[in-house]
């Protein structure tokens, strides 16, 4: 047994390279070709139903608009329903023919069960589930006074996601639909003060990348991984340096229809701005230099994110 192993650690690595040095070059002009088809033969939302979780404001606000903008119907999620009434107006001015607002708290699982079945009953079917609400905490994991405070990061990114995937799956079956889950770069990027949320992103990606396995072409799954994008998860008065906010920090439009024309073209993930893909390469191939830089502009030098803010 132990010889088989030994053999594979020296054959297997040498020929693996030697294989994609061979194989890489055909593979990327494969894809450049499948985009280009995706690109002109995308779907058309116009009419299919759509449900955004955490519409209220931020990414999932924006993405209603545009959304309603291809003429999609949307069913709006979210706590807070006086902001989701005005989203809901928004979007039906943009072109929406038909908007349902469900106030529900996505981290519990009879309001789960509640919003894509008040969804269904109305709309008699579910085409894009979008799995965008997410919140966040910023603190030294040693600064944390008891782990509990951090629960509800994974209840509602992780747990969240998942209970209303679980629930909408039936439906998406029947209208070969498609899943929009909002990660984050955070999922793959070690951002000190950002450890719990972090993690809660690492298995959010990691569980849709096993559900896209286990699905195949039945459901398209779309995991978008942002970078730093404008909301009020983002505000200025939670970065301390607001130049450097300004520099790296995209608008929420831009970012919502690059999100909602990837899931149109059946893409896997999407990377918003995409420039931040680079990180995910150099922190593969150079972990100590990333490891070194976050500790000296985030952690040493506080750069973008505030202690406990
Ligand atoms: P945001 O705070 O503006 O939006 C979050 C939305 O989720 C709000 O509508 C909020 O009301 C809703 N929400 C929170 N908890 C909820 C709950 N329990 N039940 C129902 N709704 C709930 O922030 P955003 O940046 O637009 O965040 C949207 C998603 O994008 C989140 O999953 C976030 O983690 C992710 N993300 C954001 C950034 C960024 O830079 N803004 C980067 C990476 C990932």
């Amino acid at each position: 047994m132990d010889f088989i192993h030994q053999l594979l650690n020296i054959v297997l690595p040498p020929s693996a390279l030697l294989l994609l040095c061979f194989l890489l070059p055909p593979y990327f002009a494969f894809k450049c070709l499948r985009y280009v088809k995706r690109s002109i033969c995308n779907e058309n939302v116009a009419g299919k139903v759509v449900l955004i979780t955490g519409a209220s404001s931020g990414i999932g606000e924006y993405l209603a608009y545009e959304y309603g903008r291809r003429g999609a119907c949307l069913a709006l999620v979210a706590r807070r329903e006086d902001r989701l009434n005005e989203v809901a107006i928004k979007a039906s001015e943009l072109g929406s023919p038909d908007v349902i607002v469900i106030r529900a708290d996505v981290s519990k699982v009879e309001d789960s069960k509640r919003f894509i079945d008040e969804t269904v009953n109305h709309f008699g079917r579910l085409d894009h589930l979008v799995n965008n609400a997410g919140i966040t905490k910023i603190s030294m994991f040693e600064d944390a006074n008891s782990i509990s405070d951090f629960h509800s990061i994974m209840n509602v990114n992780f747990w969240g996601s998942l209970n209303a995937t679980h629930l909408a799956v039936p439906h998406l079956r029947k209208s070969k639909g498609k899943i929009v889950v909002i990660s984050s770069i955070a999922g793959w990027f070690p951002t000190p003060r950002l450890s719990f949320y972090n993690a809660s992103k690492a298995a959010v990606t990691s569980l849709f990348d096993t559900l896209r396995t286990e699905f195949g072409s039945d459901i398209g799954i779309t995991i978008v991984t942002p970078g730093l994008i404008e909301s009020e998860m983002t505000e200025p008065e939670l970065i301390s340096e607001a130049r450097m906010y300004f520099i790296l920090v995209e608008s929420t439009e831009t970012c919502a229809k690059a999100i909602v024309s990837a899931a149109c073209r059946g893409e896997r993930y999407v990377t918003e701005p995409s420039w931040t893909g680079v990180l995910f390469v150099v922190k593969l191939l150079c972990p100590e230099v990333v490891e070194y830089f976050s500790r000296l502009l985030l952690i040493n030098r506080p750069m973008c994110l505030k202690k406990n803010a």
